[in-house]
């Protein structure tokens, strides 16, 4: 299945409200835009590969040494890069259900047999069990936080399970797309609990979300060990990064006040969109996204189908008891206005 992508129809009363793909409502950073804007006059270049200068402003700022940062175009370079750099046929990959579907992807992708194992009641993903499920076979696991499709947020034991219990041998992914969002809702420093860890992980971030630049396409990892590093430097397409993404990034990162508003903006508005939604019934998982995820109640028919009609775009997501499940971008204050008053109408 392809990603899901927007159409840009606009009809009159009716704008197209994208809140499928949790992406940002503002545009990037001023900055990153005016830095983008020189680099597209450059593109007669090929872009620098290694990232050199992204890299070393993320070295500074994660104190992780540059030699152990890897970049790519958007985290999910990085996530089919895991599968590459352990997975053959008759491995195993550990991963949550429900989970970001590149997951699934690129575990099958390499051969390998996808081990699903259900989030918690809370949408938080369930250390215990995916410790659990591990076998002889097992080669990787995927665990993320906050988690998507749910928004939950692993506590510090919840990390700290994982990072000790995964086995030395099995490669661990933490997937912290939406890190910066945890971190503002109060959430653990994974990373700390990582370099604890005796055998190989990585962590990714991305570009995507909270930065607002999810067009640019930009990813970094954080390895254990610079020779993992050197595992997903060697198997990187060329250039797979481009010059444009790479300097809105390192803009990006520059520009304080335009994160600060965003992640500030979020956190309200997700207070309200959740509050919204559980006085209408819908059971609300706790989030700490840019996303408010819910069960339906089964009164409210098809909430997605209903809301595509108005040309409102939400991601729809099977709970783990097969009950229907939303998932919400948290997007303007008319966004949420919007959704609050399609979802209470009846249908
Ligand atoms: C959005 C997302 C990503 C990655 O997105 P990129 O645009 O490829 O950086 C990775 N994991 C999860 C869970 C996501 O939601």
């Amino acid at each position: 299945m392809p990603p899901a992508h927007t159409p840009s129809d606009d009809e009159p009363g009716r704008p197209v409200r994208s809140l499928h793909l949790n992406e940002s409502p503002f545009g990037p950073s001023p900055a990153a835009v005016a830095a983008m804007r020189e680099a597209v006059s450059l593109l007669n270049r090929y872009p620098d590969h290694d990232g050199s200068l992204l890299i070393g402003r993320l070295s500074t700022r994660s104190d992780v040494p540059a030699g152990r940062i890897v970049i790519g175009a958007g985290s999910n370079e990085l996530l089919y890069a895991s599968a590459d750099v352990c997975l053959d046929a008759g491995h195993e990959a550990v991963a949550p259900v429900p989970g970001f579907p590149t997951y699934a992807k690129t575990i099958a992708l390499r051969g390998a047999t996808h081990v699903g194992v259900p989030v918690r009641a809370d949408g938080t993903v369930d250390a215990e069990a995916m410790l659990a499920a591990i076998t002889g076979r097992t080669r990787l696991v995927f665990a993320a936080s906050p988690h998507n499709p749910t928004g939950g947020l692993l506590d510090a034991a919840g990390v700290e399970a994982l990072a000790r219990g995964v086995p030395d041998d099995v490669l661990l992914h933490f997937d912290e797309a939406y890190f910066e969002f945890g971190r503002h809702a109060g959430g653990p420093d994974a990373l700390a609990s990582l370099q604890a860890r005796r055998g190989p992980w990585i962590i990714t971030r991305s570009f995507s979300k909270a930065f607002g630049l999810a067009g640019a396409r930009l990813g970094y990892g954080l390895c254990s060990d610079a020779g993992l590093a050197d595992a997903y430097r060697r198997i990187r397409v060329n250039f797979s990064v481009n010059a444009t993404a790479l300097a809105g990034a390192l803009a990006a990162l520059g520009d304080h006040g335009h994160l600060e508003k965003i992640l500030a903006h979020t956190a309200a508005e997700r207070a309200v969109l959740s509050r919204g939604l559980a006085s209408l019934g819908y059971a609300v998982l706790p989030s700490a996204a840019n996303f408010v995820s819910a069960i339906v109640p089964d009164a409210a028919g098809d909430p997605v189908a209903r809301l595509r009609a108005e040309n409102v775009f939400i991601g729809g997501f099977a709970w783990i008891d097969g009950r229907k499940a939303v998932r919400i971008t948290i997007g303007s204050r008319e966004d949420t206005e919007a959704v609050l008053s399609l979802l209470g109408a009846a249908p």
